[in-house]
């Protein structure tokens, strides 16, 4: 048996917004065993590693819960053209440099050719380091939609049976997640935000068929006729969801399970560096990118009061927000959504964990979860930013797994 002691941090256990000064973190074979206060710290054997953690802040590992492993910080309009070779061989470095970054779990929306599989084994089996990761397919859409013409990216079906079909062979690949498109991007002018490319019929045929094969469907969904369209089917994972009216918000409210990332990296990086794009600030106006980012400020503010289960993550993994920088996300919720930065941290821990894991053994530091922790020197309810410094960060993640290399689950 291992059997290891972190003690005298300050505790963040993920599990509410509180912290506990002087606290105890026991660690047994791999799973939390106990963390609270020092005093209340059961009986431990006496062969117990003890780790002095003072002057720290221990938290559990976050889920960046819109992953994109096999992107290599290209420009956004080059997505999908990186040669499969060359994007495996980055996508390994990203694995690492995830993990690196306090992200000791991904939920991934999307991977070029089957790059995110190929990445899970590795990492289950130890070959490479990385998050634990549910692996998605190609991005699956219908003609025109926006991941038509996307290279390594696309996988285009049209029709209930054609669909059912590609989530077949998906399911034959060993994908854990299919993500599709519902609607567009403003950069796309045949298919913008709002315009679905899906009827309904289709989206519950994907729905319908990636639940029968214990599959998980993620989607990207600007607009709220593209958020509806989505809940109504039962999607799992809604992306994006910058525009919600009552009627959205309604819906998402009634379903416990589904989870909402905003990913507002990508508009806030776009309006910020469209020229290093070679597109100019009038044409991201006309584009209307700013009115993006004020809409999914005034959505998150409904979706908080509603109580509906946000979680971060979003779209790192090209030139304007590359691999590595994915703390920013906990940045924007407090900065540009006025969250409280242990409201952030709970959206990053606990929400992204019982997203990845719905039997809540990810995300918190509470008994019988895996020991996914990251040691921060500094206290990130202070300075949320200090999250992105990489130096000061150590990242624990445990060796049990949750899922097999097939993605199956194991325990
Ligand atoms: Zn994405």
């Amino acid at each position: 048996m291992e059997s290891t002691i972190y003690t005298g941090a300050v505790l963040f256990a993920g599990v509410d917004e509180s912290v506990t000064s002087n606290s105890a973190v026991w660690v047994r074979d791999g799973l939390i065993a106990y963390a609270g206060t020092a005093e209340g710290l059961p009986e431990t054997p006496n062969d117990s590693q003890v780790i002095d953690a003072s002057g720290q802040f221990i938290m559990p590992g976050m889920t960046q819960t819109h992953a994109h492993l096999s992107f290599a910080d290209a420009s956004p309009f080059a997505i999908g053209d990186t040669a499969v070779e060359d994007a495996t061989i980055i996508a390994v470095g990203n694995a690492e440099k995830m993990l690196s970054s306090g992200f000791t779990a991904a939920i991934s929306f999307g991977s070029t050719y089957k790059i995110d599989v190929a990445l899970r084994g590795a990492i289950e089996s130890g070959r490479i380091s990385g998050p634990r990761l549910l692996a998605a397919g190609r991005d699956l859409g219908a003609t025109a939609s926006n991941v038509d013409s996307k290279g390594g990216l696309s996988q285009i079906a049209d029709g209930p049976w054609a669909l059912r079909q590609a989530v077949r062979e998906q399911r034959r690949d060993r994908v854990d997640v299919v993500k599709i498109f519902i609607d567009g991007e403003a950069i796309n002018p045949t298919n913008p935000p709002g315009e679905l490319s899906f009827c309904d019929e289709e989206v519950e045929a994907v729905v319908s068929e990636a639940h029968r094969r214990k599959m998980r469907v993620a989607c990207h969904s600007r607009s709220a006729a593209a958020v509806k369209q989505a809940v109504r089917a039962g999607v799992d994972f809604i992306g994006h969801a910058n525009y919600l009216d009552q009627e959205a918000i309604a819906l998402l409210a009634a379903r416990d399970q589904v989870c909402v990332g905003p990913s507002i990296a990508w508009e806030v990086q776009y309006v910020a560096q469209c020229e290093s794009l070679g597109v100019s600030k009038a044409t991201v106006r006309a584009q209307g990118y700013e009115r993006e980012i004020e809409a999914t400020i005034a959505s998150v503010e409904k979706m908080r009061a509603a109580g509906i289960k946000m979680v971060v993550g979003g779209d790192y993994g090209i030139s304007i927000a590359p691999h590595g920088t994915y703390a920013k996300d906990l940045e924007y919720f407090v900065d540009l959504f006025g969250m409280r930065p242990a409201e952030a941290m709970l959206c990053a821990t606990r929400n992204g964990g019982s997203a990845f894991d719905p039997k809540g053994r990810v995300g918190i530091l509470a008994p019988g979860s895996v020991a996914d922790m990251v040691l921060v020197d500094g206290d990130p309810l202070r300075d949320i930013t200090v999250l992105q410094d990489h130096q000061k960060l150590t990242v624990l993640k445990s060796k049990v797994s949750l899922v097999s290399d097939f993605g199956d689950e194991e325990l």
